[in-house]
């Protein structure tokens, strides 16, 4: 996708604090932190919203969490603590149209959210 602010991070078009990388996935830095630890977990591949994942898809969504639990390790979260969050669509707050896992942690998170 041409236009998607996140194909153009993975692609290296424009710059990303990238923390993670491999075959699949990207994982970088979020622009505006809600937390100590903000990472975005993104496919390579284009997907709008989990509305479009398909069960080819399986995989490719279990790698992600993996990754989210792997990079909250690799921080000191694993005991701690960490939230992972995938919004869906403009009333959940989606603005990058382009599936994303939010990884936070490094402070108290309240539940239920916002
Ligand atoms: P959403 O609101 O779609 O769930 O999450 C999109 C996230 O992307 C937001 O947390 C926002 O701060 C982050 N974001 C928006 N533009 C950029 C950017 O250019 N670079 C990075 N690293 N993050 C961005
Ligand atoms: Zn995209």
């Amino acid at each position: 996708m041409t236009d998607c602010l996140f194909c153009k991070i993975v692609a290296g078009q424009i710059p990303g604090s990238i923390v993670y990388e491999d075959q699949e996935l990207v994982a970088f830095k979020d622009i505006d932190p809600q937390a100590p630890l903000h990472v975005l977990i993104v496919p390579r591949q284009h997907i709008e919203t989990l509305n479009d994942l398909r069960v080819v898809d399986d995989a490719l969504v279990g790698s992600m969490v993996r990754c989210a639990a792997a990079l909250a390790k690799k921080n000191g979260y694993s005991n701690r603590g960490y939230r992972t969050v995938f919004n869906c669509n403009r009333e959940a707050g989606q603005t990058v149209f382009h599936i994303h896992l939010h990884l936070l942690a490094g402070r108290g998170l309240n539940w239920p959210p916002g």
